[in-house]
C-alpha cells in the first residue's frame, strides 16, 4: 500500500528524527507537564510555548475503528477496503494515534485489543510509525 511520506519541517523535526531512529516521541509542556500529540506550538493546557521531547512505551490499544470499503475519495479507491483506527495511548488517555492497524484484516477491528508500536520503511531509510494488534 503507497502511504504518504512525511515531511518533517523545523517544528516537527524531532519528532520525525526519532521516528527513524524507531522511538516514539512527543511533546512534553516544560510548563505543565502535559504530553502532546501532534506536535503543536501552545500547550492544549496551559498555553506555554516551551517543550521537550519525551519518549514514550508504545503500548496502547484500539479505542475507536472503521473501514471505509467504497469510498470515491480518490486516493482511497486503490486502498479499500482500509482500516482505520484511533490508538490511545496506555501511558496517556490523552495521546491518540491514527493506525492502519498493518497485519489486521479490513473489517474486523478488534476495538479495545492491545498493539503495540512497529515501525514501516516507506522509502529507503525512512521510516513510519504503525500499530499492530498483538495476538
Ligand atoms: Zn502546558
Amino acid at each position: 500500500m503507497a502511504r504518504p511520506i512525511p515531511v518533517p519541517n523545523d517544528f516537527n523535526k524531532p519528532f520525525w528524527d526519532a521516528v527513524n531512529e524507531r522511538k516514539l516521541k512527543v511533546q512534553k509542556c516544560t510548563t505543565c507537564g502535559r504530553l502532546g500529540y501532534p506536535p503543536r506550538r501552545t500547550c492544549d493546557k496551559c498555553g506555554g510555548t516551551t517543550f521537550e521531547w519525551h519518549q514514550v512505551q508504545g503500548k496502547g490499544h484500539v479505542d475507536v475503528g472503521f473501514t471505509i470499503r467504497d469510498s470515491r475519495i480518490k486516493g482511497f479507491r486503490e486502498m479499500q477496503p482500509i482500516n482505520f483506527a484511533i490508538i490511545t495511548l496506555d501511558e496517556d488517555p490523552g495521546l491518540n494515534f491514527l493506525s492502519n492497524l498493518p497485519g489486521t484484516p479490513a473489517g474486523t477491528i478488534p476495538l479495545g485489543a492491545p498493539v503495540e508500536l512497529i515501525f514501516e520503511e516507506v522509502a529507503p531509510g525512512r521510516l513510519l510509525h504503525e500499530w499492530r494488534v498483538i495476538k
